[in-house]
């Protein structure tokens, strides 16, 4: 039989126990040690019950009360120097102020946040100073490991890879490379590996996955460098080097001959891995097989990942093989159990995280006539073929569509400047105009309400009533302090991608299918499973009454057609941009029911758009042509007295500045705060004529913004952007915010404004 093996497993808990125990520490009612504990029991839970399946290399160290970037920051004593750490163990509320900021006598910023590889997983960026010195400052991947061995079950410590922990952390200078450090770095590896050594661990597995991106031959020279070293440094131990969510391609021949004892491949992602990889494997190395999707929920196809298998035994035999997901289960939800809200049909087609490892076991241990395992196999066998052929996946309605769609359903009438004319003279703005980005605080008594709607506790018209009087509340009191342009406040919303995925074809959505984003923040992405199309309009009841209360214009709020596919579980049996092309003609028809309904600013959100980008190079123009593509075929339909405004977050778009002016939308949203307004010069050198709105209000710190220093950043911004191209807003929306910081945040806001407008008109009129 092949070795069963996963690279690790969710940490929330089937019902998000560390998201309770979590918060229950960080509000001061449970007790640190309290925290530990019922953390203990949640990871004794995994491990017995990866064990009790029949996983034979059961991970630990993959658990973390944070994340696990921070925590091998910890491990290697990588603490930025405003922490004021003593070198001592690491406590848990360093951990929590490195990931969170504190708020002692003075403030201490966290360490930034930011996305881990392509997934919707956020890690802390370690930073690294220019005298960094490491040190195995905490032992929490040997404690983890005696931890698992107390309760007889020895596991493979995971940990991440010294080459790419430096390439994920920020160094000191600009220029210079963070592998600078690998050789301080590497002593404080080897002193972990030979205490895991000495506490009895016999693999320990060591992800590295910048092998799956393009990289520098500088970087593969590292990590040859790098495991000349630790493949000596704990004799007897064997290493099992991993990489994932994407092929090897041309860095494979690196990672095969480097000294270690199994490499694992993404054979989900990068199926074309396993020829070339059975050509070089060396004797006596392992290979792990990453042959179910651990990227996704759809359940293995048994023959796929049999033939894959059967490959690699008939070349290395079967304890040289190791079966897997293809990277950690931390990205798809915990167990299908509580589903009952999901048909049978469609549920026999999905494997979260328990249903994965029990199909990991079942595939290595496939063709030695257990009954047991072969029922199981033919059961998965024909949930495949039952959802391949399914009338519910394919919808010829939505085909047909899709196939007439012709090349002018992309463009918007004339050109930025040209609709901008057209639409003001229709609505009277202030020369710096204002506005918001959708949401308004989610207050505990709306989550209640739909929670009381859920529960049958409360009635549709009630519940509209609440929300209703929430609309005028939010629109009473941006009118009061003089916005320009209006928002209804998204009350009505659970989530922005969720919201719509419950009310368009094609796709599920869960109920406990919650994927940890980072810390204790948890996100239940739908399942698009079939063609999509939209049965009935969306947001245009809400959007209407809110109009209806005002004179001034009330955008319409849509979440983009990328962002609602880069959100979701997607399906693997048709193309992402053909399934993001099916949404946004859902979308389309949406954009022409809020235009017919007198709606004439419409504002589609696309703040994922930047984190789809594949991690190869060579396949990223592909991806912006179709992600583009179907930004333009949403909001394209629009005639030219109405405006498309976008909003992104979290972008770095120096890189992809061409793919945003082809969006052509007509005002473009972005956060800028954070970045001190730098960003705004690369839309100046690009030659934007479009308007722009760069978030002058950081919403992501509680803190009241001055109206001084949005003064500063409108000052700035309209020192690279013209005025009349100059939209003034927060950077993102306000649903986590409370009414205490917005009211005065807001106002604030509209008072920089109108100071800058008035700065900038008495100086040339002429512009205004
Ligand atoms: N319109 C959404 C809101 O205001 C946008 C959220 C986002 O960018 N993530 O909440
Ligand atoms: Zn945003």
């Amino acid at each position: 039989m092949s070795i069963a093996s996963i690279l690790g497993y969710p940490r929330i808990g089937r019902s998000r126990e560390l998201k309770r125990a979590l918060e229950g520490y960080w509000s001061g009612r449970l007790s640190s040690e309290q925290l530990l504990a019922d953390t203990a029991t949640l990871k004794a839970d995994r491990w017995r019950q990866q064990q009790a399946a029949g996983i034979q290399h059961i991970p630990s160290n993959d658990f973390s009360l944070y994340d696990h970037v921070l925590d091998t920051a910890l491990t290697v004593g990588a603490v930025p120097a405003r922490f004021g750490w003593s070198g001592a163990a690491p406590e848990l509320d360093l951990m929590f102020a490195m990931a969170r900021g504190s708020k002692g006598e003075v403030e201490v910023a966290p360490l930034d946040m930011t996305k881990w590889f392509d997934t919707n997983y956020h890690y802390l960026v370690p930073e690294l100073a220019a005298d960094q010195s490491f040190t195995l400052a905490s032992r929490k991947p040997i404690d983890e490991f005696l931890e698992a061995k107390a309760l007889g079950i020895t596991t493979r410590p995971v940990l991440l890879g010294p080459v790419t922990f430096l390439r994920l952390s920020k160094g000191p200078a600009q220029g210079g490379s963070t592998l600078e450090f690998l050789d301080r770095l590497l002593p404080v590896y080897a002193e972990l590996l030979s205490e895991l050594r000495q506490a009895g661990a016999t693999w320990v597995q060591i992800d590295e996955p910048c092998l799956s991106q393009d990289v520098p031959v500088e970087v593969l020279e590292a990590l040859e460098h790098a495991y000349q070293k630790l493949g000596q440094a704990a004799p007897g131990l064997n290493l099992l080097l991993a990489s994932y969510f994407a092929g090897m391609g041309g860095n494979l021949a690196t990672a095969l001959a480097l000294p270690v004892d199994a490499v694992h491949l993404d054979l989900v992602r990068g199926a074309s891995d396993l020829d070339p990889a059975l050509q070089l494997v060396p004797e006596g190395m392992a290979l792990s097989l990453g042959v179910v999707d651990g990227h996704n929920v759809w359940r293995t196809d048994p023959d796929r990942a049999l033939g894959q298998i059967q490959r690699a035994v008939a070349k290395l035999g079967e304890d040289r093989v190791l079966v897997a997901p293809s990277c950690s289960l931390l990205h798809v939800p915990v167990s299908l159990e509580a589903e009952t809200g999901l048909d049978q049909e469609l549920r026999s087609w999905l494997a979260f995280a328990e249903e994965k490892v029990a199909e990991v076991c079942c595939l290595a241990r496939a063709g030695h006539g257990s009954p047991e395992v072969e029922a199981r196999l033919a059961e998965s066998r024909e949930a495949c073929a039952d959802r391949r052929n399914s009338p519910r996946v394919t919808n010829p309605a939505v085909r047909a569509r899709m196939a007439r769609v012709t090349p002018d359903q992309f463009a918007r009438p004339g050109d930025g400047p040209g609709r901008r004319l057209i639409w003001r003279k229709g609505v009277s703005l202030s020369p710096l105009p204002t506005t918001t980005i959708g949401s308004f605080p989610q207050v505990p008594e709306l989550r209640q309400a739909r929670a009381k709607l859920r529960r049958g506790e409360l009635d549709q018209s009630h519940y509209e009533q609440l929300m209703e009087a929430e609309i005028r509340r939010v629109v009473r009191f941006q009118e009061e302090i003089g916005l320009d342009v209006l928002v209804h406040g998204e009350p009505e919303r659970n989530d922005m991608v969720e919201y719509f995925a419950e009310q368009l074809d094609g796709f599920a959505t869960t109920q406990q299918g919650w994927v940890q984003s980072y810390g204790s923040r948890c996100a239940k992405p739908p399942i698009v499973f079939g063609d999509v199309s939209r049965p009935h309009p969306m947001t245009v009841l809400w959007a209407v009454f809110a109009q209806s209360l005002t004179a001034r214009p009330v955008k319409g709020m849509l979440t983009g057609p990328v962002t609602i596919l880069q959100w979701s579980f997607v399906r693997d049996d048709l193309e992402r941009s053909q399934t993001c092309a099916q949404i946004a003609m859902a979308l389309r028809d949406e954009v022409a029911d809020l235009e017919a309904a007198g709606i004439n600013v419409i504002q589609i959100d696309e703040p994922a758009l930047r984190e789809g980008l594949p991690l190869h190079r060579t396949e990223q123009p592909a991806y912006l042509r179709w992600a583009v593509d179907s930004f333009r075929l949403t909001a394209a339909g629009a005639g030219a007295h109405t405006q498309i405004h976008t909003h992104m977050c979290y972008s770095e778009f120096e890189d992809i500045m061409g793919a945003i002016a082809e969006l052509d939308a007509d005002v473009l949203y972005i956060e800028a705060a954070r970045s001190g307004m730098s960003l705004l010069q690369a839309f100046a050198d690009h030659g934007y004529t479009n308007e722009v709105g760069p978030g002058v209000y950081d919403i992501h710190s509680p803190l009241v913004p001055s109206v001084e220093e949005m003064v500063a950043r409108l000052r700035k911004a309209a020192s690279v952007i013209p005025l009349d191209q100059l939209w003034a807003n927060p950077d993102c929306g306000l649903k986590t915010r409370g009414w205490a910081e917005v009211e005065p945040s807001l106002r604030n806001l509209v008072s920089a404004a109108r100071q800058v407008a008035a700065e900038l008109t008495a100086v040339s009129p002429a512009s205004s």
